[in-house]
């Protein structure tokens, strides 16, 4: 039977825009009340709070940037204070750089690694404490195919994509006896800003022979929320392109 999501507290990172953005909105529609992190876009995080205000749940932003430990801890502990405990955190914010073989500084595979990896651990840090209390929580991060096939943007982005799924695994190890599962979503490729549209992609790499798109992610992410028994676990979302 599928929980009851209504009422918990929701952090989603990078919910300014793309597959955070589908993210904030589908919790909210589910019955989550939704931190909205966001680094740049202030607009657009403004307008996934109003929206959210249509299905009547609260909203609230919160501008920090989560490669920087202080800034996280101010994040969570804005979050608490405005909306109550985290329950449910979706690490979602990252960047693609694309870059090639030769051509990745150490700059560049710090920022990548930083941003997408390091990230993860710092907000789950600081959030798992009060899930353990409360012997509830959902971790629920974004891969991606690069992970398992290498992907098309570099082993920078590959690698740090295949660390969250060593982070996850051992989130979902230590604390499954504590009501608190962990998974991963390996999504490719999802049409967001992050994605260039490139035709010769879609019908040579996607056996769907389309882009997926963010809403699609975000269903997972729901079902994952909600669902008490799946921990552990890599949801691939590609249309078809990795199957396991
Ligand atoms: P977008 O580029 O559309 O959005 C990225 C989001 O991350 C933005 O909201 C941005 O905020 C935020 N962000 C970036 N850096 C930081 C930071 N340091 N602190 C806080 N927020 C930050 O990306 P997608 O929606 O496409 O991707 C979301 C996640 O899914 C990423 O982790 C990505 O790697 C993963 N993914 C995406 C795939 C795809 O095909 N699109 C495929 C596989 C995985 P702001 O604009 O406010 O700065």
């Amino acid at each position: 039977m599928a929980e009851n999501l209504s009422g918990k507290i929701a952090l989603v990172t990078g919910a300014s825009r793309g597959i955070g953005r589908a993210t904030a909105l589908a919790l909210a529609e589910s019955g989550c009340d939704v931190a909205i992190n966001y680094l740049h876009s202030s607009d657009e995080a403004a307008a996934v709070a109003e929206s959210i205000a249509i299905f009547g749940r609260r909203a609230i932003l919160v501008r920090a940037d989560v490669t920087r430990e202080d800034e996280v801890l101010r994040l969570v502990q804005d979050v608490e204070a405005r909306l109550g405990p985290i329950d449910l955190l979706v690490n979602n914010a990252g960047v693609n750089p694309v870059t090639s073989l030769e051509s990745i500084t150490l700059s560049e595979w710090n920022e990548v690694l930083t941003t997408n990896l390091t990230s993860s651990f710092l907000v789950s840090q600081a959030v798992i404490p009060g899930m353990r209390a409360r012997k509830w929580g959902r971790l629920i991060m974004l891969s991606s195919v690069a992970a398992q096939t290498g992907g098309v943007i570099g082993p920078h982005y590959a690698a740090s994509k295949a660390g969250i799924l060593g982070l996850m695994h051992s989130y979902a190890n230590l604390l499954a006896k504590e009501g608190i599962t962990a998974n991963a979503i390996a999504p490719a490729l999802i049409e967001t800003d992050m994605i260039w549209n490139n035709d010769k992609i879609k019908s040579t790499l996607i056996p769907i022979g389309r882009f997926g798109q963010p809403e699609e992610v975000a269903q997972a992410v729901v079902m994952l929320a909600s669902n008490g028994y799946i921990t552990g676990q890599t949801l691939n979302l590609n249309g078809g392109w990795y199957m396991s």
